[in-house]
């Protein structure tokens, strides 16, 4: 692959008169802006002879316009509106007019009425006005419904050679309603390639009625389409254009070079959902809040083996490579496993072994059957009903400091009322010692414990986790406190009962 894409944007036309709400002008400043942080090639920003407020508002754009961006403004093959394209765009480094005429049978015979030779002719005029209007620019040449020019494409092919000749720097080949095949598509654009090769910059525009823009799109650029036009968010006329995001992200799968800085494209998305008041799908490709959850437990297990490595087994693209933070998700219902459970735990904080894990399963598959996908608040309420309140035997009371070193413990065994003084440098110790005193013999092999950190609750708890011995038995055993004390002599009463079974 030798050719580079031009990303050429019309998010500020095409996208822009298809919103219910049209941008103001600081609302196309704001968008114009971030393309040009995104780095697109060329923006069209807008249709000078549509009304006076977009012909002002397309001179300001063209005048905000950096060096490198390629800004054009749309007119039809007309004389007023070439003029008024002109005078819209000539303040940018890079201006460029973009005419169009449609050569498609239907077009030629009940929209325009004219045969062929006549619009390539109106055309041949409006591409040589535009080059004399702005010497120093370019003229994009569309031909309008291009995707339905199929009994029509060698004489469209003719034509497009004479405005070649004309002058046009770039041809662009819209799909401007999708009705058909991609691969249908993809092979008239070859076919022009191949007449005109490099004379002039080859370019698509799809349109995604059917929902394969990116796919025609994308399959286009590997036939001879350099320029791919596209939008932010696929906003555009009826079901949009083709989405710049996923283009990108498709072409760079295919080891293209994708000159944009796609770390933007998961924040662009949000700020053009805002602005559009379109809100994005949560199974969007790319930017869908949907797109990295697995939720069934081959699958779940497949994200888990794969962790951390350059591709993941179900995933499509590395969500840094778009600016996503969220990573992988994995969501617990019906169809989930026992290592997405873990794992679920594991990245809220809590302290969890398989084993544990396998305890839980019943009651979480039940929930889930019940009310769909767990949040963490109900793995929260199963993992405190079944990890942390062992029932049992032994039932805590208290546990107070009389001083240093010294504290006095009640429980109840079997319903009997037991206190103790237990002696220790801290409170585990001095427990272990008081249970040791009435003959209750444990030791403690692992001690840990870790903060709880939830948005939603005030303060912050402590879980503990504590490996007991019996004898030759031994069990891990959990608690969560709001007190670092009473959390570990809670843990230990959770143990005693587990030893007990
Ligand atoms: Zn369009």
């Amino acid at each position: 692959m030798t050719h580079q894409p031009f990303f050429y944007d019309v998010t500020l036309r095409d996208g822009n008169q298809a919103l219910k709400k049209p941008w103001n002008q600081s609302e196309k400043e704001t968008i114009f802006s971030q393309l040009v942080d995104l780095g697109v090639q060329g923006i069209e920003i807008g249709f000078p002879a549509s009304s006076e407020m977009d012909f002002d508002s397309c001179q300001k754009l063209a005048k905000m316009a950096p060096k490198h961006v390629v800004v054009s403004v749309l007119a039809r093959a007309t004389e007023n509106d070439i003029v008024k394209a002109a005078e819209a765009v000539r303040y940018a480094h890079k201006p460029r007019i973009h005419t169009f005429i449609a050569m498609n049978p239907l077009g030629l015979e009940h929209v325009l009425k004219k045969d062929i030779q006549d619009v390539t002719q109106i055309a041949v005029k409006a591409i040589k006005r535009a080059k004399e209007l702005l010497p120093n620019g370019q003229v994009e040449f569309s031909v309008e419904h291009f995707g339905d020019c199929r009994e029509n494409l060698s004489d469209v092919i003719n034509a497009i050679e004479q405005v070649v000749e004309a002058g046009a720097d770039v041809v662009n080949l819209p799909n401007t309603v999708e009705r058909f095949r991609p691969l249908e598509f993809v092979q008239m654009v070859q076919k022009v390639y191949e007449r005109i090769g490099d004379k002039a910059k080859i370019s698509v525009h799809c349109h995604n009625d059917l929902g394969m823009a990116t796919a025609t799109t994308v399959e286009s650029f590997f036939h001879g389409a350099t320029q791919l036009e596209t939008t932010l968010n696929g906003l555009g006329e009826r079901a949009g254009n083709t989405d710049m995001y996923q283009v990108a992200v498709a072409l760079y799968n295919s080891g293209v070079n994708v000159p944009l800085n796609m770390h933007l494209f998961d924040k662009t998305a949000q700020m053009v959902s805002e602005m559009s008041h379109v809100p994005i799908w949560e199974k969007t490709p790319i930017i869908g809040s949907d797109v990295l959850a697995h939720r069934s437990g081959i699958h779940q297990d497949g994200s888990n083996k794969t962790k951390g490595l350059k591709k993941g087994q179900y995933i499509a693209f590395d969500p840094a490579l778009v600016g996503r933070d969220d990573g992988e998700y994995l969501g617990f219902t019906s169809q989930s496993g026992k290592s997405a459970l873990k794992e679920i735990y594991e990245r809220a904080g809590y302290p969890i072994t398989l084993k544990e894990t396998e305890i839980l399963m019943p009651f979480a598959k039940k929930m889930a059957e019940q009310k769909g996908e767990l949040s963490v608040e109900d793995c929260d309420k199963l993992y405190r009903t079944h990890l942390c309140n062992v029932e049992g035997p032994y039932q805590y009371a208290s546990f107070d400091r009389i001083q240093q070193g010294r504290y006095v413990l009640s429980y109840f065994e079997n319903g009997q009322k037991k206190e103790t003084i237990g002696y220790g440098y801290g409170p585990v110790e001095a427990c272990i010692q008081g249970l040791c005193s009435l003959g209750v013999a444990i030791s403690i092999l692992e001690y840990q414990q870790y903060m709880l950190k939830r948005e939603d609750k005030e303060a912050s708890e402590a879980v503990a986790t504590i490996k007991l011995a019996q004898g030759d038995k031994q069990v891990v055993c959990h608690a969560i406190d709001r007190s670092t004390t009473q959390v570990s002599i809670r843990a230990i009463f959770n143990g005693l009962n587990q030893l007990q079974r």
